[in-house]
């Protein structure tokens, strides 16, 4: 199936990294090769597929590098790797990525707790990746996102001029874009709207995607409200993949097929076959036998006449 060559919005999958690396057990390596296959078959164009960080830390990632090495070779595909540091950094340009992410916390406490550094610590070492990308593979874009954007279990309120400043500063620093990340699933949709105007008006191109979570059932609107602001990359997982360690039964990012779904059903193109997109959900289920995967698309079905936005041919 060959999509439409212009799509209202881009998907982008986060399922690989930030669903698998939310799971106990670990995906066989073959099992997110055909997973990823599957995913680009339906017309996915960018796709999160691994975190360069330690396997004794993470041990589903320990095959990062191979998983891109495949991914590498799918047309079309914008290969992304989660980094945390220059070491990350310098193995996932090695493996080959086209494009890489920092996580960069807003809320103190988060940032101390999840990477062991202050934010502007963090600062530091996302200017120190943008060189090592300008030395090694000028190519290779650079993306801060913003993490506990709206609001953060540990310390509860992220003032939005902290957030806003924080992406600023990391763009000065050299990434290209600085995105905004509801880690924790706390965000509005006022809220998204607010500090998505706030981060368009001060970074203007630079600004990136909206990743949002669907913890307490608000991630559709809130990528909506997004949307609306002028957002046109939007992170999600296939089935949800990824529950929130801090609200146990919730799930995770916002489910892919539905944002999809709601895209598509609305005349805004997404480039994705639906069909074949709920079709990716069997490598994904076969790799992780019972683990819980989420969706209201999957399950009640596409309605009769369903027109998507996106021709196939
Ligand atoms: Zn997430």
């Amino acid at each position: 199936m060959t999509p439409t060559p212009t799509a209202d919005v881009l998907i982008s999958e986060v399922g690989p990294r930030d669903g698998l690396q939310s799971v106990k057990s670990t995906m066989p390596t073959a099992d997110k090769l055909r997973w990823i296959d599957a995913l680009h078959a339906a017309g996915v164009r960018e796709i999160e597929v691994a975190s360069f960080v330690p396997a004794k830390l993470l041990p589903q990632m320990a095959d990062a590098a191979e998983v891109v090495r495949h991914a590498i070779t799918l047309p079309g595909l914008t290969v992304m790797a989660l980094v945390p540091n220059r070491r990350g950094a310098e193995a996932a340009l090695a493996a080959g990525v086209h494009k890489l992410t920092m996580p960069v916390s807003a809320s103190a406490a988060h940032s101390l707790a999840n990477v062991r550094k202050t934010r502007e610590e963090m600062v530091e070492e996302v200017r120190a990746i943008s060189e090592l990308c300008r030395e090694r593979a000028p190519h290779v874009k650079l993306e801060a996102g913003i993490s506990t954007a709206f609001g953060c279990t540990l310390q509860g309120l992220v003032p939005e001029d902290e957030v806003i400043a924080l992406a600023v500063q990391c763009v000065q620093a050299g990434a290209d874009e600085s995105g905004l990340s509801d880690t924790v699933g706390y965000a509005n949709p006022a809220q998204v709207r607010r500090l998505f105007r706030r981060l368009r008006a001060e970074l203007g191109e630079h600004a990136g995607a909206a990743h949002m979570h669907n913890t307490r059932g608000l991630g559709l609107a809130n990528c909506l409200a997004a949307y609306e602001e002028g957002v046109r990359t939007f992170d999600a997982s296939l089935g949800g993949l990824g529950g929130c360690p801090y609200a146990p039964g919730a799930s995770g990012n916002v489910v892919t097929e539905d944002l999809v779904f709601m895209f598509e059903a609305s005349g805004i193109g997404t480039g994705i076959d639906l069909q074949q997109l709920i079709a990716a959900r069997a490598p994904l289920i076969a790799g992780l036998p019972g683990e819980p995967v989420y969706g209201m698309t999957p399950e009640a079905g596409l309605p009769k006449g369903f027109t998507p936005a996106t021709r196939h041919v």
